[in-house]
């Protein structure tokens, strides 16, 4: 079998869901598995929604509004008649979601969020596999929530992965087309879970495992991994072929291509990952297997902006051991703010952090009582796997360098605009 990944952008607008079709109809769709995000920038439409529920705005109607035109104009190009059923189901699943929104008491955000974007999945795929029939080609629609067993963590579940083996070994059916929804997944009291943001490329992996399925394919609208992101870089170039190893390295420092949990259930089983573009479906794109590490064998560029750089140098001039460290780290995590580079010396520790939830200025308010803290905002993380003089000079040059980190194969610096 061979599982299919369908992300938003490649199933944004009618266009583009013909273009699922034909990509299908190029590359073949026999025991195929297909797993589909919500279509477009439809999950940030959703936590719009979200917001606008707890924020009990006046907005929310009409945010829930958005969402429904953007699927009916996706319906009516595609569909044109408004007579197939398939207009009632959509219908249906937004029925169900203002019900929701109706009749929830819970307060939990993160409970509530699973619930609320859920329906972005939901209603893609339905779109999709109604599509599919209309053009002739029969499908099993899936409910992923059926099949991928979680614990209750919302917004980042984990698998169970037993539960989740032997629903997917007993029901799904080969030799049809299947569709099922990326990001998913359901607790054990069956309410509705998710994944993590981008979570859907998991869920090909999650199913590519449990099938045996003997490859994964991710469709991109960009030709396949690149080693540098070309919007920042010229001369960006395709690499054929990564090693799980490697792909998990360039993963770990923020290369965002490929979800970083997707790639350690395929290379337990050793299931090769491509990644192609839906545009070209017959180009070879970037095979992610076992194999050599990288072909060809360039520098890799990932970049990270908006970081934050702390130092911390302690107020007595004593080190900063273990004991601090250990201390300064269950903050960070308690403020869950995210270390990507770590650098210390005798008396001075630094850090270079994301904070995504903007809880910095808390945890300054604790760090501050016990070190001298400086910290530059905005400041720009890059890394280059497999570096060399011409490499570090792209990244250098004209910048002002604040720290740098060399080891074997991988190079980290710390820049701030000029
Ligand atoms: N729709 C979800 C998201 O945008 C999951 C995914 O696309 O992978 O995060
Ligand atoms: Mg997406």
């Amino acid at each position: 079998m061979r599982v299919f990944k369908f992300g938003g952008a490649s199933v944004k607008d009618a266009s583009g869901i013909k273009n699922v079709y034909s990509v299908l109809q190029t590359v073949g769709y026999e025991d195929v598995l297909l797993v589909v995000s919500a279509m477009g920038k439809t999950t940030n439409a959703l936590e719009l929604v979200i917001k606008n529920y707890f924020d009990k705005s006046t907005e929310l109607k009409s945010s829930v509004q958005e969402v429904k035109k953007y699927h009916n104009q996706i319906l009516i190009d595609l569909f044109e008649d408004e007579k197939n059923e398939v207009f009632a189901a959509v219908n249906a699943q937004f029925s169900d979601l203002e019900y929701f929104l109706a009749h929830n008491k819970s307060p939990n955000y993160n409970f509530v969020y699973d619930q609320i974007v859920s329906f972005g999945e939901l209603i893609s795929t339905t779109i999709l596999s109604h599509f599919m029939n209309f053009m002739g080609i029969q499908t099993q629609w899936l409910d992923v929530r059926n099949f991928v067993k979680t614990d209750a963590t919302y917004r980042d579940a984990e698998v169970d992965w037993d539960l989740t083996q032997a629903n997917i070994a007993k029901n799904v059916k080969r030799q049809i087309l299947n569709i099922t929804q990326g990001f998913l997944g359901s607790d054990p009291n069956n309410f509705t879970t998710t994944l993590g943001r981008e979570g859907s490329d998991y869920t090909a992996a999650i199913f590519a495992y449990c099938l045996n399925a003997e490859s994964v394919t991710i469709w991109k609208d960009v030709p396949g991994v690149m080693n540098a992101d070309p919007r920042y870089f010229e001369n960006a170039s395709l690499l054929n072929q990564i090693s799980y190893r490697e792909a998990i390295e360039l993963a770990f420092y923020g290369a965002t291509v490929i979800h970083p949990k997707t790639l350690q259930p395929l290379q337990k089983k050793e299931i090769p990952l491509f990644v192609k573009s839906f545009i070209n479906p017959l180009l070879k794109g970037t095979s992610v297997s076992k194999g050599v590490d990288l072909e060809p064998y360039l520098p890799c560029f990932i970049v990270k902006r908006n970081q934050l750089l702390i130092s911390l140098s302690s107020i007595d001039f004593s080190f900063i051991m273990e004991e601090n460290i250990s201390e300064i780290f269950a903050l960070f995590h308690q403020f869950k703010i995210k270390v990507n580079l770590i650098q210390n010396s005798a008396i001075s520790f630094s850090v270079c952090v994301e904070d995504k939830f903007d809880n910095f200025n808390a945890l300054n308010a604790i760090l501050s009582k016990k070190f001298k803290v400086d910290y530059e905002q905005n400041v720009t993380l890059y890394t280059i796997r497999h570096f060399n003089d011409t490499a570090a000079k792209t990244v250098e040059e004209n910048k002002i360098v604040l720290l740098k980190q060399v080891s074997r194969e991988t190079m980290q610096v710390v820049t701030k605009e000029v």
